[in-house]
């Protein structure tokens, strides 16, 4: 446990109706002692007099001078039952830039020290309240975008990831000592490893759940990271029209002017629960440069960081070379081809799509929404990947567990193979104590220092 006391502001900078500053440490109440009187008491009132997980209304009183810096609610959670297992003060003050600095001021020259990003939380874990997977699952509730997202960070803060894991984790240890008690004991015990049993718990017990999970997390990842998607297509073949008919709000100017839909166009969506930045390329049309008038160049810089590419024509015309040429730019890549103004073809199952032209395709009208519900399904199906559908499951390890999660895998397999081939004990323990290793580790048992200097890195100050 850390001595240190740390402070910071828990809410975001600037005028509001409330700012928190939350105040962590041995020092914290005594702090609070020092700075908050209680109303209608004259003297300064915390200190043990104060109960945990109550709020106290009083003021904040600037110790040098006596006088009243702001009104307050006030509450201590004392340790062990608070956020960091450490006593915490949190001070809910009126929100503004003089306000909060103030008293964050005065809180820091009473003892405290700013808190670094995330450093709440890695107290909370480095004192035992939370498992590394719950750590994360806490950033992971802060920047989550659609409902799916919170849903996938929730299960996994109340620590249904870190169950699984301890599960698979457990049976392994289960394993490992017995096979440790042949190795000490050959002639007492040597009926506990029978390597035709070892191999069916590894087989039946450990390697479905692994599996599963590294599954889960290809099923489902895009939920909690979002992908990037790029809109190109010629001018005029209706991409801003696509792009208000999925935002759904008319925040893009559509016109049939070329040039006039000045900027490249950034919003996150929610579709079917995956958070989708999507990049609308109209507005790459602004300069006589033939090059730069069909857009190839700029279409070049959005694909290259896309994840997804609706390549958009119109169906209504045939295609034309800037189309091949934009084409030519988005093969190599996971694409979607948007037949769009399906509303002026008159069939439009005789639509003729390059046979060289493999990625699925789908005629819409942007203009009137025709199909964007299913245009939205394929970008999910496409986002998801490898034919996988989302089936719902709230565990989805993320890319560090899944990492892990692989070692695993590949540690229980060359135990199985060790197995077949009659290794010794001796040899089959230490793959399957790497199997068990790696999974501690995504729960953050004997984390490296590195590993959890980079986790925490993510988070705001304050939490
Ligand atoms: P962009 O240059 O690719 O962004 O194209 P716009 O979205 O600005 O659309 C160009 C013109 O095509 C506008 O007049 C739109 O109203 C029209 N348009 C877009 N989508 C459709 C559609 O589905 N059907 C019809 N009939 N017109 C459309």
């Amino acid at each position: 446990m850390t001595h240190s006391t740390i402070a910071a502001l828990a809410t975001p900078g600037g005028k509001g109706g409330i700012g928190i500053i939350k105040v962590s440490g041995k020092n914290a109440i005594t702090i609070a002692g020092r700075i908050f009187r209680k109303a209608g008491q004259d003297e300064f009132g915390c200190g043990n007099r104060i109960e945990s997980h109550k709020l106290y209304y009083g003021h904040i009183i600037d110790p040098d001078s006596g006088g009243v810096i702001d009104e307050v609610l006030l509450s201590v959670m004392k340790a062990p039952n608070s956020y960091t297992r450490e006593d915490v003060v949190e001070i809910n003050a009126h929100s503004g830039h003089a306000v909060m600095s103030r008293i964050l001021k005065i809180v820091l020259e009473s003892g405290s020290t700013l808190a670094e990003p995330g450093e709440f939380t890695k107290r909370a874990f480095l004192n035992g309240r939370i498992d590394l997977t719950q750590a994360e699952a806490i950033i992971d509730t802060i920047n989550a975008q659609t409902l799916r997202s919170l849903e996938i960070a929730s299960s996994q803060i109340t620590g249904e990831l870190r169950r699984k894991v301890e599960t698979i984790r457990d049976r392994l240890f289960g394993i490992i000592t017995e096979a440790e008690a042949v190795i000490d004991f050959p002639d007492d015990v040597s009926d506990l490893f029978i390597p035709a049993s070892v191999k069916t718990l590894l087989n039946e017990e450990i390697l479905p759940p692994v599996e599963s999970m590294l599954q889960q997390h290809q099923r489902g990842h895009v939920f909690r990271e979002g992908i990037k998607m790029a809109i190109v297509g010629k001018p005029n073949v209706g991409k801003s029209s696509l792009m208000n008919a999925l935002v759904q709000k008319d925040r893009v100017i559509v016109t049939s002017l070329p040039g006039t839909t000045r900027d490249l166009i950034e919003e996150t969506l929610d579709i079917n629960g995956i958070p989708i930045t999507v990049t609308d390329t109209a507005g790459i049309h602004h300069t006589e440069d033939p090059i730069e008038v069909i857009g190839i160049k700029k279409t070049k810089d959005y694909i290259e960081n896309a994840d997804l590419v609706l390549f958009m024509i119109d169906g209504s015309e045939s295609l034309s070379d800037p189309d091949f040429q934009i084409y030519e730019t988005i093969r190599e890549r996971r694409s979607i081809l948007v037949i769009n103004k399906v509303d002026l073809l008159e069939n439009e199952a005789g639509y003729d799509v390059p046979q060289s032209w493999v990625m699925p395709n789908i005629t819409v009208s942007a203009l009137y929404g025709t199909r964007i519900q299913s245009l939205k399904d394929l970008i999910t199906r496409e986002a998801v990947g490898n034919g996988l559908a989302d089936n719902g499951s709230r565990i989805v390890p993320n890319l560090r567990h899944k990492l892990d999660l692989e070692v695993s895998l590949k540690a229980v397999n060359s135990a199985l193979k060790g197995l077949e081939d009659n290794l010794p004990v001796e040899v089959i323990v230490i793959d399957l104590k790497e199997a068990a290793d790696k999974l501690g580790e995504i729960i953050g048992v004997n984390a490296p220092k590195n590993m959890l200097d980079e986790i925490f890195k993510r988070f705001c100050i304050g939490k």
